[in-house]
């Protein structure tokens, strides 16, 4: 039962494939959605399907999707009761959330002050110690200067990562293989991060040899109510973003996901955390460690409903009425296996852009087979945002079963008239270590160098 009623209508401050998500949810909800857009998506498939849309400036992100005052004005105007953010942009903007709600408009995410807290991933994992979760051996805060990392370093022992207190998308973060490089890395990694999020603070992390990325997805209502819904392997990546996720991971016993579950889970609770978040960590020798927490939709969410069968967009909306979650942790049973592929606007080798137009267009179907993407035939994909422009999410009873039916998918997927990363997908299912389910975050930079 939906109490206090849904929301009249939403804004959708997004664009691309999550924007289609959200306003799939809206209407299944029977609520109204508008779409924003800058002036290189007038033709966009999330304008054309949603109730309304408003132009909220030119193609340039910081001028229209990262354009706060834009946005708000647009709810304003179009009077919506929510914004979701979607991911990217302004999802995890503490402030622009603060803005939101201080105009009585309801922000679909967690509070300011949440998003706040984990965004700044020094307090993140000073907070995750305080609550019993085992971080990756590192600073533990801030490093200044050369003088002050040497040491650190020598303790935790080469190599070490140097990462961005804001840092996100795998930007301001630098290996450091031995003490002659350390210098270095910090003021790279500094710039980067001064250049990308405005704030050139950093920390030190010990550089693991051969982690998994396993993150905990945990769904918290603002009574009180958390659920944890297993987790996500997403070790599959190149430069330090995803390129396929699966769930449940192939490299977890049932008693490690109970355990990381419930960690995650308690720590949500703990922090009178509401709405979607995720708890990322890499997994070593049997072991956890927390890197970061999303509070977020993540992109990769479709394979947690895949073996869920929840609509995560959905209970997102509603607990951001007020409404209470309609189940508890027992009521969730996982179940099958899914895959995702991201499938980006990409040369498959060189993995430079390919924007451009779609010439022909056709998504595979049938069971077990996802897409969410906002792709047609005939449209142009612009230069100026992420080039990822599909994802093919596919599920099965079992990891092997699931594997075919991708494979079969794949090659029915037809893209033409730019590149696109299909064909690496395609090779990749094929690596004896992916149908293994035996690899680590570093194995994909191997396999496409090599
Ligand atoms: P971002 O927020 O920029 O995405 P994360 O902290 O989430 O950064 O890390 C992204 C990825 O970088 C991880 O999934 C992992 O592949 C790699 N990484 C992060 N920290 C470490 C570490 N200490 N050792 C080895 N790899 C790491």
């Amino acid at each position: 039962m939906d109490h206090p009623p849904v929301f009249h209508k939403v804004l959708i401050a997004n664009r691309g494939e999550i924007a289609l998500r959200i306003l799939r949810a809206c209407r299944e909800m029977g609520v109204q959605s508008v779409a924003v857009h800058s002036t290189a998506d007038a033709d966009a498939m999330h304008v054309r399907l949603a109730d309304e849309s408003i132009c909220i400036g030119p193609p340039q992100a910081s001028e229209s999707y990262l354009n706060a005052a834009a946005i708000l004005s647009a709810a304003i105007i179009s009077n919506a009761d929510a914004i979701h953010p979607g991911y990217g942009f302004l999802s995890e903007n503490a402030d622009f959330a603060a803005m939101v709600e201080e105009h009585g408009i309801s922000f679909i995410g967690p509070s300011a002050d949440h998003i706040r807290l984990m965004g700044d991933k020094v307090a993140a994992i000073k907070f995750c110690t305080g609550a019993g979760i085992p971080v990756v051996p590192g600073s533990g805060g801030p490093v200044e200067s050369e003088d002050q990392a040497r040491p650190i370093a020598e303790k935790i022992g080469y190599p070490v990562l140097v990462k961005a207190t804001a840092g996100g998308g795998g930007r301001g973060m630098k290996v450091v293989e031995t003490p002659a490089g350390l210098g270095e890395a910090l003021s790279a990694a500094r710039a980067e991060a001064m250049a990308a999020f405005g704030n050139g603070e950093v920390y030190l992390e010990k550089y693991l040899a051969q982690p998994r990325h396993i993150e905990v997805q945990v769904l918290a209502d603002l009574h009180g109510n958390v659920v944890h819904l297993g987790e996500r392997d997403c070790s599959m990546q190149r430069r330090h973003q995803k390129v396929i996720e699966e769930a449940p991971s192939p490299a977890l016993t049932q008693q490690q996901r109970e355990f990381i579950g419930q960690l995650a889970a308690d720590a949500t609770k703990q922090m009178g955390y509401r709405s979607v978040g995720t708890f990322e960590f890499l997994f070593e020798g049997g072991e956890f460690y927390f890197i970061e927490m999303n509070t977020r939709l993540q992109v990769e969410h479709p394979v947690t409903e895949s073996i869920c069968g929840l609509d995560l967009v959905r209970e997102m909306i509603r607990v951001a009425t007020g409404a209470p979650l309609g189940f508890t942790q027992e009521d969730v049973k996982l179940s099958g296996h899914a895959v995702e592929c991201r499938i980006n606007a990409e040369n498959p080798e060189t993995f430079a852009p390919s924007p451009g137009r779609v010439r022909d267009y056709h998504a595979p179907g049938g069971l077990g087979v996802r897409i969410d993407s906002a792709l047609y035939t005939g449209y142009t994909v612009p230069s100026y945002y992420d080039s990822m422009v599909a994802k093919l999410i596919v599920s099965g009873t079992s990891r092997e079963a699931c594997l075919m039916r991708l494979r079969r998918a794949l090659r029915e997927f037809v893209i033409d008239g730019i590149e696109t990363t299909i064909p690496l997908h395609q090779r990749l299912i094929e690596a004896t270590e992916f149908r293994d389910g035996e690899y680590d975050v570093h194995w994909l930079q191997r396999f496409v160098e090599g």
